[in-house]
Order: C-alpha cells, then sequence, then structure tokens
C-alpha cells in the first residue's frame, strides 16, 4: 500500500464509483484500487447476475428472455445476496451458496440486461447498494453508481475501451476459466448487452456528468491503477498527509 496513513484508512473516507461498459476492466481497476487504498470492494453486477441466476433457477425467465415479472417481483425479498472474502478472492454468495462461477457463465451474461432492466430489480438492489456505501470507504463498480447509486459520491470514473478490446478481453478471461465460448459469442454478448443497458428506462448506462472518462484501451493494468491512485491521492490530499 502506497500513501496510505498508518491504520490504512483515511480519516476522511470517500465513496468511489466505477462505472461503464461491460468487460471495460473496470472490476480489474476497481478491485486493484480498494486493496491498495484499504477500502471495501463491490462489483454491483455481480448482484444483477445473482438474481438472474436466481430466476433461471426458478424458471422466472426463459432462454429467450420472457421474464415472469410479477414472480420475480414477489421473490426479491426470498433473494439474499452477500459477498464473502475468500484468499483475497471477492465471491458472490446467493442465498447462502457460493454462485461465483455460475453468475459468469454465458447463460446468465445472456439474460442479465433484460433483468437489470426491471425497475423493481434495480429499486431493490440500489436499496442494497446503498446501505453497502452508507460507511463509505467504499469502491463500487457498475453502471449507475455515479448517476443512481451514490450520485454524490466523491470520486467518479467512468471506464470504456472499444468493443473489440472489451471482447478480446473478456474472450480470455472465459478460456482460461475453462468457459466454452467463442470470440464471436463473446462480442456479440458486449454489443447486445451495451445497447440494453444504454436504452433502458430506468438509470440507463451513461456517463455522469461529473465523472473523469478513461478510455483503458491502450493501457497496461499497472498505468490504469497508477492513473485511479493519483486521483485518489489527489482528492482525499493523501500524497501530504501520509502521517
Ligand atoms: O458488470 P457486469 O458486466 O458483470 O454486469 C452485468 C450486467 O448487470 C450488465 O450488463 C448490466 O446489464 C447490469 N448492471 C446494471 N447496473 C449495474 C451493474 C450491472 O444494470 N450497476
Amino acid at each position: 500500500m502506497r500513501e496510505i496513513k498508518e491504520n490504512g484508512m483515511h480519516k476522511d473516507k470517500i465513496i468511489i464509483a466505477i462505472d461503464g461498459y461491460s468487460s471495460s476492466g473496470k472490476s480489474t481497476m476497481a478491485r486493484s484500487l480498494a486493496a491498495e487504498i484499504g477500502y471495501r470492494y463491490i462489483d454491483s453486477g455481480a448482484m444483477y447476475r445473482a438474481v438472474t441466476l436466481y430466476a433461471i433457477r426458478h424458471n422466472l425467465i426463459t432462454p429467450d428472455g420472457s421474464v415472469d415479472k410479477l414472480s420475480l417481483n414477489n421473490s426479491l425479498n426470498d433473494i439474499k445476496i452477500d459477498f464473502k472474502v475468500t484468499d483475497g478472492k471477492q465471491l458472490t454468495v446467493l442465498n447462502g451458496e457460493i454462485v461465483e462461477g455460475e453468475i459468469r457463465r454465458m447463460e446468465v451474461s445472456n439474460l442479465v440486461s433484460i433483468i437489470a432492466a426491471i425497475p423493481e430489480v434495480r429499486h431493490d438492489l440500489v436499496a442494497k447498494q446503498q446501505e453497502l456505501g452508507k460507511e463509505k470507504g467504499i469502491v463500487m463498480d457498475g453502471r449507475d453508481i455515479g448517476t443512481t447509486v451514490f450520485p454524490d459520491a466523491e470520486m467518479k470514473i467512468f471506464v470504456d475501451a472499444s468493443p473489440e478490446t472489451r471482447a478480446t478481453r473478456r474472450y480470455k478471461e472465459l478460456s482460461d476459466k475453462g468457459i466454452a465460448t467463442t470470440y464471436e459469442e463473446v462480442l456479440a454478448n458486449v454489443v447486445k448487452r451495451d445497447h440494453l443497458d444504454r436504452t433502458r428506462e430506468e438509470s440507463p448506462l451513461r456517463c455522469a456528468d461529473d465523472a473523469i472518462k478513461i478510455d483503458n484501451s491502450n493501457m497496461t493494468p499497472v498505468e490504469q491503477n497508477n492513473l485511479l491512485l493519483d486521483l485518489f491521492n489527489k482528492l482525499t490530499g493523501s500524497s501530504d498527509s501520509n502521517n
């Protein structure tokens, strides 16, 4: 950890919102920054994925995306999402079961933006996300964190990269995990999710007016980390408050 007060936590903790397109690398950036500055990291996309997995398992959504909205909305109180940290890795827990692997599958990726467009689902998850951030000291990534979940977040980042760059990264990530897919399928999924996320009525994906835009197409992970850390240090005055 660099440039952090001795107890690993700044006196005045802030909220850091990192939004952006699918597979833009925002989760990696958010996770690294959180680890570096001793903040909690929350992957809000995992929460939408967990609700989608629940809907699939309870036959509340068909493979072609028709949703039984009434039943799903009535089930929202039964969907408990938590995060568990094991060996420094954050795992998503759905009603007591670790579903980290399940929620990353293409079946979930193909349906999640449909579930995420349902207003009642969004209201429920936004309330949960706001609860998680009420003590501040949090880095949360997603699509509407700087616009809807934490419009007053002290640091807002909007990450972008070309669809091809994002699909290449995602394809590699999935292949490394042994998940069977093709580059074309991943690219189609990325483009489809971008479209659904941008055009939905309820808190669509957009860059907050006061967010800092970063196109990381040609940036290494180290460059991205350093950029965010510099911004954080400037905002919190950490560089010269190191004692
Ligand atoms: O971040 P990730 O790609 O895992 O998110 C999965 C999906 O969840 C997104 O494509 C989007 O439809 C939805 N999402 C959202 N709002 C968020 C986070 C994710 O609508 N804050």
